[in-house]
């Protein structure tokens, strides 16, 4: 018998009426893609976050070109970006026609080091890149120190954006995730802490300009009608049956946020003396998208991974290659402090399950299965 390293299921069965309901009022009124229930998760969206303006659209990375479009991006500007996260936060600025310019993250958090900014600035600035902005990202499931990335940003006239697609519902000293950056952007993949049954992603912002913009980029750069095409957009809406996922799936997101934090307290309770467990920031919550350990140094991965798959227990390793030494992104400017914790991390991480509904019984096994590989 194998445990689930996420578990749909379960959360489904709590849904399910509500999905189905809403899904037959969307077959009987037939706007399939931006229809009402669109503009009512919007609504919802931002009175959750406490962000002024939400934008739902195609998915998480689209979040991020409708951000990066709404805060201007030029061709050749270059944006400070971790190595260490999903190729999706990088990959935006190529897209674009832009630099990623890389940037080390802190040992304990897995996010960018507010310390190491000026080494990337440092870098960029040799290679003849001028930097306009910082992505954050916060790394499965807590955000990254945004009042000091805040702070260097403002210091330097730099915008910043926080992918959330990992850390939606999260906090930093009470404030949530939607307002601790100039623009913050999540993705409801499925798997993702907040996630739909299809590609989904949303941008949040105070700025009434950039939420402007970027409604306008949603469809095709549209002026006052359709038809009218004022700037370069792109197809980027929300089809209507994920907001009625969505809309069913924020009734219990609360109550789901609560039981991944007393899965993480249980995890680090039972595994605190095998592995480097994750720890929170001082005033920092998680949404907990990911558990992710860290191995002694020199273990064999990889042979740990396999023993542990043999006896049921699924892992996933979030990441082993630093974007940076990703083949399409190796010419472009790394800190110039070097990325020493980047490399720590993707050798030694491995992410164990982690959903809602993990019982205390399903850790235990995790652990123990654990304590015998190692
Ligand atoms: C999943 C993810 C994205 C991209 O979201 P999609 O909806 O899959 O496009 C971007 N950044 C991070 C950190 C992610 O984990």
């Amino acid at each position: 018998m194998s445990i689930p390293f996420i578990d749909l299921k379960s959360q489904q069965s709590r849904i399910r009426d509500k999905v189905e309901a809403g899904f037959a009022a969307v077959l009987d009124h037939g706007a399939y893609i931006m229809g009402p229930e669109v503009g009512a998760l919007e609504a919802r969206l931002a009175d959750w976050s406490g962000a002024k303006h939400n934008i739902a659209c195609s998915s998480g990375t689209d979040a991020l070109l409708l951000a990066l479009s709404g805060l201007g991006l030029q061709p050749g500007d270059g944006v400070i970006v971790p190595s260490f996260t999903f190729a999706a936060s990088a990959e935006v600025m190529p897209v674009m026609g832009a630099v990623p310019v890389f940037a080390e993250v802190e040992h304990d958090s897995f996010n960018l080091d507010p310390n190491k900014l000026d080494a990337a600035m440092d870098s960029a600035r040799k290679a003849g890149i001028k930097v306009v902005g910082i992505i954050g990202v916060g790394l499965f499931g807590q955000p990254a120190n945004y009042p000091a990335i805040m702070d260097f940003a403002a210091h330097h006239d730099l915008w910043v954006i926080d992918d959330a697609a990992q850390s939606f519902g999260a906090s930093w000293h009470g404030t949530s995730v939607g307002q601790l950056a100039h623009v913050t952007c999540t993705s409801f993949f499925p798997a993702k802490p907040l996630g739909c049954y299809g590609d989904g992603g949303a941008v949040f912002t105070d700025d009434d300009k950039i939420a402007e913009i970027i409604r306008s980029c949603r469809v095709h750069g549209m002026g006052k009608t359709k038809y009218d095409n004022i700037r370069i957009g792109m197809t980027g809406r929300l089809d209507t049956m994920q907001a009625v996922v969505l809309d069913a799936k924020l009734d219990i997101f609360a109550d789901e946020l609560t039981a991944r934090q007393t899965v993480a307290d249980r995890y680090a309770a039972m595994l605190g003396n095998m592995v480097e467990i994750p720890s929170l920031s001082a005033g920092a919550t998680s949404s907990w998208a990911q558990y992710s350990v860290k191995l002694p140094a020199g273990s064999d991965r990889d042979a740990i991974c396999a023993r542990l798959g043999e006896a049921g227990v699924p892992t996933a390793i979030y990441y082993p290659i630093p974007m940076h030494q990703q083949p399409p992104y190796q010419h472009y400017p790394v800190s110039a402090d070097g990325l020493a914790v980047t490399h720590d991390l993707c050798a030694r991480v491995m992410a164990l399950p982690m959903h809602p509904y993990l019982t205390e019984d399903a850790q235990h096994i995790i652990a123990s299965e654990l304590r015998k590989v190692l």
